[in-house]
């Protein structure tokens, strides 16, 4: 019993294999590195694959360095996740997810007997998934793990989806065309509009189909997130008690975020980075707006247009990061015809780029965003009011924190189609210090809440330290139970 004592506590890792998922599974495994655990980090091969190609050579063991600065215990491996490398997982979108249900598991599976049979020192004990895996639970009961689930996402969208049979029974899922009363009875949800909840909630009866796999992904994942042992969740609890302290009414949540980190020596891009330190250089400060759609949502050729065309009649400088992929891996060129040309010497369009350290050069001025939630929070780290175009599902209620709870961004847009009229006004509206002055001032107020929180005494240090106590209680009640 005196040997288990001993023994630190080994988690394995599992982001789901999107950016805005591995980048804080990254920053979170060296964080409890850092706190004397041994981790073991899984990427899949594609994953694996792009961040090689980006970086134009195999990108090998992605923490050596990482490693070494901080003589931090995290060995890193990678998993199939049951298709070819060159699957375009991107345009077969729901057969790739099917595979992440059905057969990524059984490699999981394969990978943790492995390991265990190999006999590594000290052995894994505890498994931190994301909390979009339908089958964490499954695998934890397999191999007698440690649950630990983490939600990369506000608490607010997990508590809506925690409580679905709620939205159910009340008729407020799929009745987009019945519905539009507020939704009052959410533990922890004051009231909130159908249009804000997350637009896979938000569909109408007659059109949905609610077998694809992303249903059975959304009903399955928020069952099963409720035989986690533990859920750590990347937001603050100061910016949302109130959820938290309805999903902390069931079991053991913590706010541990932002999970951010201004200076990673892991490769995590996807896409091979442009510098822009070069043409920010000398430019007057706030003058220029940031523009990015994140990783994953694909925007209509249509809308990149419109966009394309208020940013030339605004008349402000801006960089605009624009996936090969984003109408769609089979339609390369999107933009209007001498779009370029116009935007020389005010504006630069880069395939990605390190975003934190883009937006936190004072050249930046604002950001038109999304609405994925790392980048909300990078915004306001940086102290970056936000312009909101929300594409896809939790999107749409994160927006609703910005715009209208924390009053630190505006609409890109009021109806779905965006115009370039709007998008010229709006931008010039972010941008202009007099009329942002407002948004401005309550961005550096949320700004303290995020900063407080990751000091010595803030809320999310506390209580990752209370995490950090809870789990190696329960590894150790674990590994006396196995050892007797
Ligand atoms: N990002 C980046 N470079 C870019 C665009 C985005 O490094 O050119 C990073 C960004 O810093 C953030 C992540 O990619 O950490 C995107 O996550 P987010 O939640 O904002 O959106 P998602 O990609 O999940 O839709």
């Amino acid at each position: 019993m005196g040997r288990t004592k001993s023994r630190k506590p080994h988690a394995m890792m599992i982001p789901y294999p999107l950016q805005g998922h591995v980048i804080p599974f990254v920053h979170l495994a060296i964080k409890l590195a850092s706190h004397g655990f041994t981790i073991t980090f899984v990427n899949t091969d594609s994953i694996h694959h792009h961040i090689s190609t980006a970086r134009q050579g195999d990108a090998g063991d992605i923490f050596s360095e990482a490693r070494n600065s901080g003589n931090l215990d995290i060995r890193y491996t990678t998993v199939s996740d049951g298709f070819p490398l060159e699957f375009d997982r991107s345009l077969n979108h729901d057969q790739f997810f099917e595979g992440i249900i059905h057969v990524f598991p059984a490699h999981v599976d394969d990978l943790i007997t492995k390991i265990s049979r190999q006999g590594d020192d000290p052995p894994v004990t505890c498994l931190i998934n994301d909390t979009f895996y339908v089958w964490s639970s499954m695998i934890c009961e397999k191999h007698n793990l440690v649950n630990v689930s983490f939600w990369t996402e506000p608490a607010l969208v997990l508590n809506l989806y925690y409580h679905m049979h709620l939205l159910i029974s009340n008729g407020h899922f799929k009745s987009l065309d019945n519905r539009e009363d507020v939704i009052d009875y959410i533990p922890g949800v004051n009231a909130i509009e159908p249009k804000d909840l997350m637009s896979y909630l938000q569909v109408s009866d007659k059109d949905v189909d609610t077998t694809t796999v992303v249903y059975r992904i959304i009903f399955k994942a928020f069952t099963d997130v409720k035989k986690a042992d533990f859920v750590l969740c990347n937001t603050v609890q100061e910016l949302e008690p109130d959820s938290l302290s309805a999903l902390q009414a069931n079991q053991p949540v913590y706010a541990i975020g932002p999970v951010i980190s201004s200076e990673s020596v892991v490769p995590t891009s996807l896409w091979t980075e442009s510098d822009c330190t070069e043409w920010l250089k000398g430019r007057p400060t706030g003058s220029v707006l940031y523009v990015s759609f994140g990783s994953y949502a694909h925007v209509g050729k249509k809308e990149i247009v419109e966009i394309a065309h208020g940013l030339l009649l605004s008349g402000l400088s801006f960089i605009w990061v624009l996936r090969p992929d984003i109408v769609s891996s089979d339609v390369p060129d999107f933009l209007p015809t001498g779009f370029m040309d116009q935007a020389e010497g005010r504006g630069i369009v880069v395939q990605w780029c390190c975003q934190k350290a883009v937006i936190s050069n004072p050249v930046i001025g604002g950001f038109l965003t999304h609405c994925g939630w790392n980048s909300i929070l990078e915004s306001v780290w940086c102290g970056l009011p936000l312009l909101c175009y929300p594409l896809l599902t939790d999107q749409f209620t994160n927006r609703k924190l910005v715009v209208d709870d924390w009053q630190i961004g505006i609409n890109l847009c009021d109806k779905k189609m965006v115009t370039r009229d709007e998008v010229s006004v709006n931008i010039k509206r972010l941008m202009n210090q007099e009329t942002s002055s407002e948004l401005r001032s309550n961005v550096e107020k949320v700004k303290c809440h995020i900063k407080d929180a990751v000091t010595s005494v803030g809320s999310s240090d506390t209580n990752f330290n209370s995490f950090v106590g809870e789990v190696r209680d329960k590894i150790e009640t674990k590994l006396c139970h196995i050892m007797g």
